[in-house]
């Protein structure tokens, strides 16, 4: 299977050529106050290398950037200025130490928006060139990520949570433990939406998804079990299936694990029908917590009136619930 371009993913298309590891060193010119910058590549400079040996001209002013070079503020006097002094020197001393000390003092340019900017523009990406960061920068990354990831209230977040924590006690003791090993070789050791290959060791690089979520009251299985990056797990969260695998990858997913391509492809959540609602309710009644009983049984009632699974449940229950 051909593999996505990164453009149908985020719906930004990257800039080609653009150097996305390297370092760039910015200065603003002493005399001109222009902001300069300088790719450097992926090799960081030495501050005390550069004191010695460089020689940066501002590409406007042409003021040459170096030890030997005179300060050129108007105001200061002599002994200040003159690059033999040594207050001159501690001035050029410190001047290529602001700019080469730390990667953080380094700038890179965005693949996204082609801007240079400074290292805290880009967050942390472990192994990426000498500064370790993502190759877009925060504000294109923002843009990306709500494609992703469309913003939910708080709200719906708070409701989603409440609705997960309930499904979870009432699942309790139908998940099943899922192996590890015979994950990673079901799905090739691979995320199964971005098919970037995945260390089994790196616990936290992956996860395990839900497919049919816990929240619609699907247990953990073997066969509702698929092998995610990370990332990918995050952007899942617990929406259904559909709205987050495409066709192929649905038919896909299903050939693997054997689950019910209907219900994967089906175009809203659909409750679990097999579940026993009765057995369900004991679990959740003998779940030891110390939050209040009467908000829990609210919450109770509310899942089991949105799902319609009322009238599944016991005439005991239903008393004991108050659904007469
Ligand atoms: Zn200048
Ligand atoms: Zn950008």
């Amino acid at each position: 299977m051909p593999r996505r371009k990164t453009k149908n993913r985020t719906g930004l298309q990257r800039i080609e050529g653009v150097p996305f590891h390297d370092a760039w060193i910015a200065f603003v010119c002493l005399k001109c106050s222009e902001l300069n910058l300088i790719n450097v590549g992926t090799q960081l400079l030495d501050p005390q290398t550069a004191f010695q040996t460089a020689s940066w001209p501002c590409r406007k002013c042409g003021y040459k950037h170096c030890r030997s070079t005179d300060l050129p503020f108007p105001n200061w006097p002599r002994e200040f200025t003159e690059h033999t002094s040594v207050r001159a020197e501690r001035f050029w001393l410190g001047f290529f130490r602001i700019a080469t000390e730390h990667p953080e003092s380094y700038w890179k340019q965005c693949n996204t928006c082609g801007r240079i900017l400074p290292f805290h523009a880009f967050s942390k990406h472990s192994g990426w060139g000498p500064l370790q960061r993502q190759m877009e920068c925060r504000s294109c990354k923002g843009a990306i990520n709500a494609v992703l990831n469309p913003r939910r209230t708080k709200q719906q977040l708070h409701e989603a949570s409440v609705r997960r924590r309930i499904a979870d006690m009432l699942l309790e003791g139908e998940n099943r433990d899922i192996s590890p090993e015979d994950l990673f070789v079901r799905f090739g050791g691979r995320c199964f939406k971005t098919k970037k290959p995945l260390n089994i060791n790196d616990r936290k690089s992956w996860a395990i998804d839900h497919i049919l979520p816990s929240k619609y009251l699907y247990p953990l299985t073997v066969e509702n079990a698929a092998l995610l990056s990370a990332e990918a797990n995050n952007n899942k969260r617990d929406r259904w299936p559909s709205e987050f695998y495409t066709n192929n990858e649905l038919i896909e997913l299903s050939k693997i694990t054997g689950a019910d391509l209907t219900l994967l492809a089906s175009r809203s959540p659909v409750v679990n029908p097999n579940i026993d609602v009765n057995a369900c309710v004991s679990r959740f009644l003998k779940v030891r917590e110390r939050s209040n009983l009467p908000k829990r049984l609210r919450e109770l009632k509310e899942l089991l009136e949105e799902y319609s699974l009322v009238g599944r449940l016991s005439p005991h229950n239903k008393r004991m619930l108050g659904f007469d």
